[in-house]
Protein backbone atom coordinates (compact mmCIF):
# COMPACT_ATOMS: atom_id res chain seq x y z
CA UNK A 1 0.00 0.00 0.00
CA UNK A 2 1.10 3.15 -0.92
CA UNK A 3 1.93 6.60 1.37
CA UNK A 4 -0.60 7.81 0.09
CA UNK A 5 -3.16 5.43 1.30
CA UNK A 6 -1.40 5.69 4.62
CA UNK A 7 -2.31 9.63 4.89
CA UNK A 8 -5.91 8.71 4.15
CA UNK A 9 -6.40 6.08 6.43
CA UNK A 10 -7.87 7.07 9.77
CA UNK A 11 -7.27 3.70 10.87
CA UNK A 12 -4.71 0.69 9.86
CA UNK A 13 -4.11 -2.54 11.06
CA UNK A 14 -1.16 -4.42 10.04
CA UNK A 15 -0.42 -8.36 9.72
CA UNK A 16 -2.98 -8.58 12.85
CA UNK A 17 -3.12 -11.60 15.03
CA UNK A 18 -5.61 -12.67 17.85
CA UNK A 19 -5.79 -15.61 19.29
CA UNK A 20 -7.12 -16.77 22.85
CA UNK A 21 -5.68 -19.29 25.10
CA UNK A 22 -2.82 -21.61 24.77
CA UNK A 23 -1.38 -25.15 23.89
CA UNK A 24 -3.76 -27.45 22.19
CA UNK A 25 -6.94 -24.59 23.40
CA UNK A 26 -5.91 -21.98 20.89
CA UNK A 27 -8.40 -20.40 19.41
CA UNK A 28 -7.22 -18.04 16.32
CA UNK A 29 -10.03 -15.19 16.10
CA UNK A 30 -7.51 -13.08 13.44
CA UNK A 31 -4.96 -14.71 11.17
CA UNK A 32 -3.27 -12.08 9.35
CA UNK A 33 -5.10 -9.04 8.91
CA UNK A 34 -4.01 -6.08 6.77
CA UNK A 35 -7.23 -3.24 6.74
CA UNK A 36 -6.90 0.71 6.13
CA UNK A 37 -10.50 2.24 7.00
CA UNK A 38 -10.64 5.24 4.67
CA UNK A 39 -11.17 8.82 6.53
CA UNK A 40 -14.70 10.04 6.09
CA UNK A 41 -15.96 6.44 4.57
CA UNK A 42 -18.40 4.32 6.24
CA UNK A 43 -17.29 0.64 6.04
CA UNK A 44 -18.93 -2.27 6.68
CA UNK A 45 -17.39 -5.53 8.36
CA UNK A 46 -19.36 -8.72 7.59
CA UNK A 47 -18.86 -12.60 8.07
CA UNK A 48 -20.28 -15.60 9.69
CA UNK A 49 -20.76 -15.70 13.13
CA UNK A 50 -17.09 -16.54 14.70
CA UNK A 51 -15.47 -14.69 11.91
CA UNK A 52 -13.58 -12.33 14.24
CA UNK A 53 -15.55 -9.22 13.36
CA UNK A 54 -15.86 -8.45 16.80
CA UNK A 55 -12.28 -9.10 17.82
CA UNK A 56 -10.94 -6.70 15.00
CA UNK A 57 -13.29 -4.04 15.98
CA UNK A 58 -12.73 -4.17 19.55
CA UNK A 59 -8.89 -4.01 18.42
CA UNK A 60 -9.05 -1.11 15.91
CA UNK A 61 -11.15 0.66 18.47
CA UNK A 62 -8.70 -0.22 21.20
CA UNK A 63 -10.46 -2.29 23.26
CA UNK A 64 -8.59 -5.14 23.09
CA UNK A 65 -4.80 -5.70 22.13
CA UNK A 66 -3.56 -7.81 19.10
CA UNK A 67 -1.36 -11.49 19.95
CA UNK A 68 0.71 -9.54 16.86
CA UNK A 69 0.88 -7.36 14.21
CA UNK A 70 0.43 -3.06 14.44
CA UNK A 71 -2.47 -1.02 14.84
CA UNK A 72 -2.63 2.52 14.06
CA UNK A 73 -4.79 4.95 14.51
CA UNK A 74 -4.81 7.97 11.94
CA UNK A 75 -0.84 8.79 12.40
CA UNK A 76 -0.13 7.30 15.59
CA UNK A 77 0.90 3.75 16.34
CA UNK A 78 -1.44 2.75 19.27
CA UNK A 79 -0.54 -0.95 19.43
CA UNK A 80 1.97 -0.74 22.40
CA UNK A 81 0.46 1.59 24.43
CA UNK A 82 -0.36 1.28 27.99
CA UNK A 83 -4.08 0.32 29.19
CA UNK A 84 -4.22 4.11 30.80
CA UNK A 85 -3.10 5.63 27.27
CA UNK A 86 -5.68 3.21 25.42
CA UNK A 87 -8.46 4.56 28.17
CA UNK A 88 -7.79 8.52 26.53
CA UNK A 89 -7.70 7.46 23.05
CA UNK A 90 -10.60 5.99 23.16
CA UNK A 91 -12.39 8.57 25.26
CA UNK A 92 -11.29 11.10 23.26
CA UNK A 93 -10.85 9.79 19.48
CA UNK A 94 -13.71 6.87 19.05
CA UNK A 95 -16.91 6.63 19.66
CA UNK A 96 -19.22 3.15 19.91
CA UNK A 97 -22.31 2.09 19.61
CA UNK A 98 -23.58 -1.03 20.51
CA UNK A 99 -26.20 -3.36 20.13
CA UNK A 100 -27.50 -3.35 23.37
CA UNK A 101 -27.56 0.93 23.08
CA UNK A 102 -25.48 0.99 26.61
CA UNK A 103 -27.26 3.76 28.12
CA UNK A 104 -27.06 4.58 31.48
CA UNK A 105 -30.74 3.98 33.16
CA UNK A 106 -30.01 6.57 35.76
CA UNK A 107 -29.34 9.50 33.51
CA UNK A 108 -31.55 11.42 31.29
CA UNK A 109 -31.23 11.47 27.61
CA UNK A 110 -29.23 14.89 28.02
CA UNK A 111 -26.57 13.95 30.52
CA UNK A 112 -26.39 10.58 28.28
CA UNK A 113 -25.27 12.20 25.55
CA UNK A 114 -22.85 14.54 27.96
CA UNK A 115 -21.28 11.30 29.41
CA UNK A 116 -17.85 11.44 27.34
CA UNK A 117 -17.36 14.76 28.59
CA UNK A 118 -18.09 13.54 31.78
CA UNK A 119 -15.60 11.05 31.91
CA UNK A 120 -13.16 12.98 30.35
CA UNK A 121 -13.35 15.42 33.49
CA UNK A 122 -14.78 18.23 31.68
CA UNK A 123 -17.88 19.96 29.98
CA UNK A 124 -18.65 21.01 26.33
CA UNK A 125 -17.15 24.06 25.37
CA UNK A 126 -19.61 26.77 23.53
CA UNK A 127 -18.45 24.90 20.43
CA UNK A 128 -19.37 21.59 21.38
CA UNK A 129 -22.71 22.14 22.59
CA UNK A 130 -23.76 24.10 19.58
CA UNK A 131 -22.97 20.16 17.82
CA UNK A 132 -24.88 18.65 20.58
CA UNK A 133 -27.79 20.48 19.95
CA UNK A 134 -27.15 19.93 16.26
CA UNK A 135 -27.01 16.26 16.82
CA UNK A 136 -29.97 16.13 18.79
CA UNK A 137 -32.20 18.09 16.26
CA UNK A 138 -30.51 15.83 13.74
CA UNK A 139 -32.06 12.77 15.71
CA UNK A 140 -35.04 13.83 16.75
CA UNK A 141 -34.22 13.88 20.62
CA UNK A 142 -34.96 17.80 21.27
CA UNK A 143 -38.12 16.74 23.30
CA UNK A 144 -36.70 14.19 24.49
CA UNK A 145 -33.46 15.37 26.39
CA UNK A 146 -35.00 15.01 29.97
CA UNK A 147 -36.46 11.64 29.90
CA UNK A 148 -34.64 8.82 31.02
CA UNK A 149 -33.97 5.73 28.55
CA UNK A 150 -36.66 3.28 30.06
CA UNK A 151 -39.06 6.10 29.08
CA UNK A 152 -37.89 5.86 24.95
CA UNK A 153 -38.17 3.36 22.38
CA UNK A 154 -35.78 0.89 21.18
CA UNK A 155 -35.14 3.34 18.02
CA UNK A 156 -35.07 6.23 19.94
CA UNK A 157 -32.33 4.82 22.70
CA UNK A 158 -30.20 3.76 19.54
CA UNK A 159 -30.42 7.56 18.33
CA UNK A 160 -29.41 8.55 21.93
CA UNK A 161 -26.65 6.57 21.93
CA UNK A 162 -25.37 7.79 18.31
CA UNK A 163 -25.79 11.16 19.44
CA UNK A 164 -23.44 10.14 22.78
CA UNK A 165 -21.19 8.70 19.93
CA UNK A 166 -21.04 12.01 17.85
CA UNK A 167 -20.94 14.07 20.43
CA UNK A 168 -17.00 14.23 21.03
CA UNK A 169 -16.73 14.12 16.88
CA UNK A 170 -14.57 10.81 17.02
CA UNK A 171 -11.96 10.21 14.74
CA UNK A 172 -14.07 6.79 14.31
CA UNK A 173 -17.52 5.50 14.91
CA UNK A 174 -17.23 2.09 15.91
CA UNK A 175 -20.64 0.56 15.77
CA UNK A 176 -21.01 -3.53 16.47
CA UNK A 177 -24.37 -4.63 14.84
CA UNK A 178 -26.09 -1.07 15.93
CA UNK A 179 -29.16 -2.44 14.77
CA UNK A 180 -29.86 -5.90 15.63
CA UNK A 181 -32.40 -5.44 18.79
CA UNK A 182 -34.30 -3.03 16.19
CA UNK A 183 -37.22 -3.70 14.47
CA UNK A 184 -36.36 -3.51 10.62
CA UNK A 185 -38.12 0.12 10.19
CA UNK A 186 -36.51 1.41 12.88
CA UNK A 187 -33.17 0.05 12.30
CA UNK A 188 -33.26 1.67 8.54
CA UNK A 189 -33.67 4.96 10.23
CA UNK A 190 -30.43 4.59 12.44
CA UNK A 191 -28.47 3.01 9.43
CA UNK A 192 -29.68 6.25 7.10
CA UNK A 193 -28.29 8.71 9.97
CA UNK A 194 -25.41 6.56 10.33
CA UNK A 195 -25.12 7.07 6.50
CA UNK A 196 -26.04 10.61 6.78
CA UNK A 197 -23.08 11.45 9.60
CA UNK A 198 -20.39 10.20 6.78
CA UNK A 199 -21.62 11.88 3.84
CA UNK A 200 -22.76 15.26 5.79
CA UNK A 201 -20.24 15.35 8.65
CA UNK A 202 -17.36 13.04 7.03
CA UNK A 203 -17.69 10.72 9.92
CA UNK A 204 -15.54 7.84 9.14
CA UNK A 205 -17.80 4.73 10.41
CA UNK A 206 -16.86 1.02 11.06
CA UNK A 207 -19.99 -1.10 11.50
CA UNK A 208 -19.90 -4.63 12.20
CA UNK A 209 -23.01 -6.55 10.50
CA UNK A 210 -24.22 -9.68 9.22
CA UNK A 211 -27.17 -8.09 7.75
CA UNK A 212 -27.19 -7.52 3.77
CA UNK A 213 -30.01 -4.49 4.32
CA UNK A 214 -27.51 -3.09 7.02
CA UNK A 215 -24.50 -3.42 4.76
CA UNK A 216 -26.04 -1.70 1.75
CA UNK A 217 -25.88 1.66 3.08
CA UNK A 218 -21.65 1.46 3.76
CA UNK A 219 -19.79 2.96 0.78
CA UNK A 220 -17.65 -0.01 1.31
CA UNK A 221 -18.00 -3.90 2.35
CA UNK A 222 -15.18 -6.07 4.12
CA UNK A 223 -16.04 -9.93 4.01
CA UNK A 224 -14.24 -11.49 6.77
CA UNK A 225 -13.90 -15.57 7.66
CA UNK A 226 -11.77 -17.69 9.64
CA UNK A 227 -10.07 -14.81 10.88
CA UNK A 228 -9.42 -13.31 7.19
CA UNK A 229 -10.17 -10.76 4.59
CA UNK A 230 -12.13 -12.69 1.79
CA UNK A 231 -13.27 -9.90 -0.13
CA UNK A 232 -13.56 -6.47 -0.26
CA UNK A 233 -16.73 -4.37 -2.44
CA UNK A 234 -17.69 -1.32 -3.36
CA UNK A 235 -20.86 -0.17 -2.37
CA UNK A 236 -23.44 -3.09 -3.33
CA UNK A 237 -27.11 -3.41 -3.04
CA UNK A 238 -28.53 -6.00 -0.48
CA UNK A 239 -29.09 -8.64 -3.23
CA UNK A 240 -25.52 -8.49 -4.26
CA UNK A 241 -24.53 -8.50 -0.82
CA UNK A 242 -26.63 -12.01 -0.30
CA UNK A 243 -24.95 -13.83 -3.41
CA UNK A 244 -21.87 -12.88 -2.24
CA UNK A 245 -22.26 -14.50 1.27
CA UNK A 246 -24.23 -17.61 -0.13
CA UNK A 247 -20.73 -18.21 -2.58
CA UNK A 248 -18.78 -17.67 0.34
CA UNK A 249 -20.97 -20.24 2.45
CA UNK A 250 -20.77 -22.70 -0.43
CA UNK A 251 -16.87 -22.20 -0.96
CA UNK A 252 -16.08 -23.01 2.93
P1 LIG B 1 -17.70 -12.51 15.35
O1 LIG B 1 -17.86 -11.16 15.96
O2 LIG B 1 -17.42 -12.47 13.88
O3 LIG B 1 -18.86 -13.42 15.64
P2 LIG B 1 -15.61 -12.89 17.31
O4 LIG B 1 -14.57 -11.85 17.00
O5 LIG B 1 -16.53 -12.62 18.43
O6 LIG B 1 -16.41 -13.23 15.98
O7 LIG B 1 -14.87 -14.27 17.60
C1 LIG B 1 -13.88 -14.82 16.75
C2 LIG B 1 -13.39 -16.16 17.34
O8 LIG B 1 -12.68 -15.90 18.56
C3 LIG B 1 -14.50 -17.13 17.69
O9 LIG B 1 -14.03 -18.44 17.44
C4 LIG B 1 -14.71 -16.91 19.16
O10 LIG B 1 -15.22 -18.05 19.77
C5 LIG B 1 -13.30 -16.59 19.63
N1 LIG B 1 -13.29 -15.68 20.79
C6 LIG B 1 -13.74 -14.40 20.82
N2 LIG B 1 -13.55 -13.86 22.04
C7 LIG B 1 -12.98 -14.83 22.80
C8 LIG B 1 -12.53 -14.90 24.16
N3 LIG B 1 -12.62 -13.85 24.98
N4 LIG B 1 -11.98 -16.07 24.59
C9 LIG B 1 -11.86 -17.12 23.76
N5 LIG B 1 -12.26 -17.14 22.49
C10 LIG B 1 -12.81 -16.00 22.00
MG1 LIG C 1 -19.46 -10.29 17.05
Amino acid sequence: MDNHTHKQAVAHVTDLRKSYGTGDNTVTALDGINLSLERGAFTAIMGPSGSGKSTLMHIMAGLDRATSGRVRLGEDDITDLDDNQLTLIRRRRIGFVFQSFNLVPTLDVEANICLPFELDGRRPNGDERAWISTLESALGLQSRRTHRPHELSGGQQQRVAIARALATRPAVLFADEPTGNLDSRTGRSVLALLAASSTEYGQSIAMVTHDPIAASYADRIVFLADGRVVDDRPRSTPEQISALMLGMERAS
